[in-house]
């Protein structure tokens, strides 16, 4: 997996992509999990390590959260969204023609 892009994320992202849904509004989580569809990718707590203080915190912004868009101001979080390295869907395609070629085969 490779960073692919850094966000800064907000509260209940925060607390999403640490401690899952269960404590957040339905209408958080599916602000989120429409922006995490949007990224492309997957999303972790992490990254902006210049910006970031040790636990991830970027400190309070008016700027909307990166992930859910939600406008309200708050602290942000550093997080990074993550993707398979080119070599992993190199394989993946390798495999396709694998399984294309045993099809084959087999008649
Ligand atoms: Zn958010």
């Amino acid at each position: 997996m490779r960073i692919e892009s850094e966000l800064r994320v907000c509260g209940d992202c925060l607390q999403y992509l640490a401690n899952g849904p269960a404590e957040l509004e339905a209408e958080a989580v599916a602000r989120i999990e429409a922006g995490t569809a949007k990224q492309g990718g997957d999303i972790v707590l992490g990254g902006l390590e210049s910006e970031a203080d040790a636990d991830g915190g970027l400190g309070f912004s008016w700027h909307a959260c990166e992930l859910c868009e939600s406008q309200l101001g708050g602290d942000r979080y550093a997080a990074a969204v993550l993707v398979p390295e080119s070599d992993d869907s190199d394989l993946c395609q390798r495999s396709g023609e694998l399984e294309g070629g045993r099809a084959y085969s087999g008649e």
